[in-house]
C-alpha cells in the first residue's frame, strides 16, 4: 500500500523528532526510524550539556538561539538545570585559555577567568600543583534529554504526525516531483525528504542520488564511575581546555570521557577498553580522583562535516531533499534552533527573527557551502577559541 505525505523525515533522533514536531503543525508528516525506540543512537548517549561556550561561531549562535527553549519546561518538569562549565588549563595551556576567554567574553560578559584557588573552590578534586587557571561559563546547564525527546514526540503526535518505528528507509527515488520511498515493507510518497539520519546521513543522501557531504562519524566514549568519597552534585562540568578529557556529575556518580574522536563507520557504537582506560588515566592525572572500576560504559557517534558546522538546508542539486545533519557534539543543545530553521525552510518561510537575532546564518549551514570544499582540502583544524564539543 502506498501512503502519501507532504514530508518524510528520516531519523528518530532529536534532530528528526524536533523538526518533525514543528513540521507536523503545518504539513502532513511521517517520521521513520529504523530502531524500535526513539533516540536509540547518538541522542540517547550524549553528555547532555547545554553550553553557549561550546563549539565554533555557527554552533554558538544556534545554541544561543536555543536558550529560551531550554529555559522553559513542558509543564511537568524543567528541560534543564544549572550546572556551569569550567574549562581548566595547565601552565602550558594557559595561552589557549586566554584565547578562548577573548573569544567567548566578547559574546558573554558572564564568562569569567579564574585563578587556581577559585577553580579549586568549585571543584576541590582538581590537582592544585598542575592547575594554572580556569574559565567559568556559569550559564552552562544539564539537559534532561529524555524529557525533551518526550516533549517533541508528544507535540508530533498531537499535531497528527504519523510515526513509523522499526522501519528502515532502504530506497529513495525522485519521480515527477515526488519522492518514492521504500520504508520497510511500506511505500511512502512525499514531496520533501528530511535527512536527519545522524551518522547515516551520507548513506541516505547517496541512496537518494545526492552527493555525500563528507560527513565523518566519530566515536566518543563515556565512563560512569563512583564519585566516593567526594560529593559532586554541585561541581560544574570540568573540561580540559584542549579537550583531552572532561568529567561531570551524573546522578551522584561521575561521567568521564577521554573526549575521543575515533573515525568510525555508521554503526551501533560500542566502547573500546583502550578509550575507557584512557578516560580514567587522563582524569586521574588532572585530579585527586581515584577510580576503582567503571559502573557502566558506553559510546556514541558524533558526526562532523569538514568545517565542524552542521549541514542544514535543501540540497543544491537534488530537488526536495533537505539536510538536517552533521550536528557533531552539539546536536542536543542546538536542536530547538535547528528544528525552527528546518520548519521555516521546508515550508518556504523566512528565517525566524529570534534565530537571526542570535546570529544564526543559514548560508553558513547550507550544504551548498560544502560543495566548494574540494576533496583535497584538509579538514578544518581546531582553532584556539573554538571549543570542540
Ligand atoms: C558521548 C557523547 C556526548 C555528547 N555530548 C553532547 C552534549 O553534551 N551536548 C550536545 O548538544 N550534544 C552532545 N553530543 C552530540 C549529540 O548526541 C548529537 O549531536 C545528536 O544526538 C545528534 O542527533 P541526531 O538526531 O542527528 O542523530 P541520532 O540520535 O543518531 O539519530 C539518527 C537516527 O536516524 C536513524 N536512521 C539512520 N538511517 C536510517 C534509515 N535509513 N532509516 C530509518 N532510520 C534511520 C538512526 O537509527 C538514528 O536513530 C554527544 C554525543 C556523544 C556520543
Amino acid at each position: 500500500m502506498t501512503v502519501h505525505f507532504d514530508i518524510c523525515v528520516i531519523g528518530g533522533g532529536l534532530a528528526g523528532i524536533s523538526a518533525a514536531a514543528g513540521l507536523a503543525a503545518l504539513r502532513r508528516v511521517v517520521l521513520v526510524e529504523r530502531e524500535a525506540h526513539w533516540a536509540y543512537h547518538s541522542t540517547g548517549r550524549s553528555a547532555a550539556l547545554f553550553a553557549e561556550s561550546y563549539g565554533n561561531t555557527a554552533v554558538r549562535a544556534l545554541t544561543r538561539a536555543s536558550r529560551n527553549f531550554y529555559l522553559v519546561s513542558d509543564g511537568s518538569r524543567p528541560f534543564t538545570q544549572p550546572r556551569g562549565a569550567l574549562f581548566v588549563a595547565t601552565a602550558a595551556q594557559q595561552e589557549s585559555l586566554n584565547t578562548l576567554y577573548g573569544t567567548l567574553s566578547a559574546a558573554s560578559p558572564r564568562i569569567e577567568l579564574l585563578g587556581p584557588a577559585a577553580a579549586l573552590a568549585l571543584c576541590p578534586a582538581l590537582r592544585s600543583d598542575t592547575l594554572s587557571g580556569a574559565l567559568l561559563d556559569p550559564d552552562a546547564r544539564d539537559i534532561d534529554v529524555a524529557a525533551v525527546v518526550d516533549y517533541y514526540v508528544r507535540q508530533f503526535r498531537s499535531h497528527g504526525g504519523q510515526q513509523c518505528r522499526s522501519t528502515e528507509v532502504v530506497g529513495l527515488e525522485h519521480c515527477r516531483g515526488e519522492w518514492h520511498i521504500q520504508a520497510g515493507n511500506s511505500q511512502i510518497r512525499a514531496t520533501v525528504v528530511v535527512n536527519a539520519a545522524g551518522a547515516w546521513a551520507d548513506e541516505v543522501a547517496r541512496a537518494a542520488g545526492a552527493a555525500a557531504s563528507g560527513l565523518e562519524p566519530r566515536r566518543r566514549t563515556a565512563v560512569r564511575v563512583s564519585a566516593a568519597p567526594w560529593t559532586v552534585a554541585q561541581w560544574p562540568c570540568v573540561i580540559d581546555v584542549s579537550e583531552q578529557w572532561y568529567f561531570r556529575a551524573d546522578a551522584g556518580a561521575l561521567l568521564l570521557s577521554p573526549a575521543d574522536e575515533t573515525l568510525s563507520a555508521p554503526c551501533d557504537a560500542q566502547p573500546d577498553d583502550f578509550d575507557v582506560a584512557l578516560a580514567i588515566e587522563r582524569v586521574e592525572a588532572a585530579t585527586r580522583l581515584v577510580v576503582e572500576r567503571p559502573l557502566s560504559t558506553w559510546a556514541g557517534l558524533r558526526t562532523f562535516a569538514a568545517d565542524r558546522t552542521p549541514v542544514v538546508g535543501f540540497d543544491p542539486d537534488v530537488a526536495g531533499f533537505y539536510w538536517l545533519a552533521g550536528q557533531g557534539g552539539y546536536g542536543i543543545q542546538t536542536a530547538p534552533a535547528l528544528a525552527q530553521l528546518a520548519v521555516a525552510q521546508v515550508t518556504g518561510n523566512q528565517l525566524p527573527s529570534q534565530l537571526a537575532a542570535a546570529g544564526v546564518d543559514a548560508a553558513a549551514l547550507s550544504p551548498a557551502r560544502l560543495r566548494q570544499i574540494s576533496e583535497n582540502t584538509p579538514r578544518e583544524p581546531i582553532q584556539d577559541g573554538d571549543v570542540r564539543g
